[in-house]
């Protein structure tokens, strides 16, 4: 088993990272080299800006290529909940700007032909007790209702058809969810950003932000500096930088992947016959999907942990257990590949994007970010080259989370907290 990323492992080198030094001035530095960077970058390019991207390690090294593949519509809170707190108009406002993500993702993937096995198959929504479904069918009549007439509600017996597994007791179909190799369109993106005139530096983390005037700042990192006319922070998680303010607001929290060996087309198709991106109702619960190369995909938080080589085997074991338990056909499937990765979470599970003392930022997805960030690097691109666009996203205030200085050291608590509800529930 590789502890390492599938997407990593199987996508394209990037061969586009500028070399040698860096240049005195740009119109944009863009700091972080995952979907955001680099899709702000592709847009500024074409916009005629001088643009360059620092990104810490190396480009989609982070989330970006971490995650678990899915390319969904849909905010990540429940629908008619969101409806509850935010009002019809606000809540179909974040459902349609997911669609729009997605869309705008096929869009990149078709002009800049990107090999990267994208597939329009549908979400559906797994209900793992029988009293989860009560709360999918709130939700599918709150979204046929009032922003997705195409929903499609599954009772236990009819839900057999999409995934074949005894373990659900009814499921939500959104179809207009996709999936990707998250690998080879990153690379086919920060290959299309390069072809249009951006400059990515790679291993080259920003240490010193210095505001001078306005937007403009002057950006350092060990390699020198760059006075730049407007900066945008596209750093997911990171606790790398001077960047404390973003950095109390944003919560990382582990989830593991694994990766089954390649299974036989009968088999596959018999578990997964619908063949769409799958996610569990459970707060501590699972998503799944298929390979181009007939492997399975399997994800959740499995425990509370950050992600290292160690802490990653551990949770590779309880998610190889979660997989048995929902496919026990799968019992003794190899695991080819098993790794971690960190999720920008926020208090209120949803992206915040905007400008902070000059800096502009497009940072939390909370872990449905796959296409949201590729959106949002297009939408601040426009709102920083000074287009018309609307930031679904650009919010009065973004508090801090109490307590919350860098250490999220009540995630422990957190998972407790989680898993008795879901005994509970
Ligand atoms: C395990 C896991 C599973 C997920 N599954 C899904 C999924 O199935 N579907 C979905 O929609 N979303 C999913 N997500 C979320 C999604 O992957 C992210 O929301 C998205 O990739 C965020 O992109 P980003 O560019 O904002 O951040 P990142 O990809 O994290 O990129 C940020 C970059 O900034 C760089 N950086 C940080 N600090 C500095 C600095 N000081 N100087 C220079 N560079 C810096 C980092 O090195 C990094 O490369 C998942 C995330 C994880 C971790």
């Amino acid at each position: 088993m590789k502890l390492e990323s599938f997407w990593q492992v199987t996508a394209p080198v990037f061969t586009g990272a500028s070399q040698g030094e860096l240049p005195a001035t740009a119109d944009v530095v863009v700091i972080g080299g995952g979907f955001t960077g680099i899709s702000a970058a592709l847009s500024l390019a074409r916009s005629g800006l001088k643009v360059v991207v620092l990104e810490a390690g190396a480009v989609m090294s982070q989330a970006s290529s971490r995650n678990g593949g899915h390319c969904n519509t849909g905010v990540s809170q429940n629908f008619a909940s969101l409806v509850a707190s935010r009002g019809v108009e606000q809540a179909s406002r974040y459902y349609r700007a997911f669609a729009s993500a997605v869309d705008y993702v096929q869009s990149l993937v078709e002009e800049e032909q990107i090999d990267c096995d994208f597939l329009r198959c549908g979400k559906i929504k797994l209900a793992s007790k029988p009293a989860h479904f009560s709360g999918l069918k709130a939700t599918y009549k709150a979204l046929k209702s009032i922003v997705d007439p195409e929903v499609e509600l599954l009772g236990a017996d009819e839900v057999r058809r999409e995934v074949n597994s005894a373990a659900f007791h009814g499921g939500l179909i959104q179809r207009r969810g996709g999936q990707m190799h998250m690998g080879k369109f990153g690379v086919g993106l920060a290959q299309a950003a390069v072809s249009s005139g951006a400059e990515i530096f790679e291993h080259t983390p920003v240490n010193q932000l210095t505001r001078l005037q306005g937007y403009r700042h002057r950006v350092g990192t060990p390699r020198g500096e760059i006075l730049a006319d407007k900066v945008l922070m596209a750093t997911g998680c990171s606790n790398v930088g001077p960047f404390a303010w973003f950095q109390r607001r944003i919560v990382p929290v582990g989830s593991f992947i694994v990766v089954t060996e390649p299974l036989p087309p009968e088999q596959l198709h018999a578990l997964m016959p619908a063949n769409r991106t799958c996610v569990t109702s459970l707060n501590i619960g699972n998503y799944f999907r298929t390979t181009a190369d007939r492997r399975l995909v399997f994800g959740g938080r499995a425990r509370f942990a950050i992600s290292n080589p160690t802490s990653d085997a551990r949770s590779g074991r309880v998610l190889q257990a979660g997989l048995s338990k929902i496919f026990p056909a799968l019992a003794s499937a190899k695991i080819d590949y098993c790794w971690g990765g960190l999720v920008d979470m926020t208090a209120d599970r949803l992206p915040h994007a905007g400008e902070q003392e000059g800096v502009f930022y497009s940072l939390g997805y909370s872990g449905h970010g796959t296409q949201m960030s590729v959106w949002m690097g297009r939408v601040m691109a426009d709102i920083i080259a000074e287009k018309a666009s609307a930031n679904p996203w650009q919010r009065d205030s973004w508090p801090a989370v109490p307590g919350y200085f860098g250490k999220p050291w009540f995630l422990p608590v957190a998972g407790l907290y989680y898993k008795a509800r879901d005994l509970i529930s």
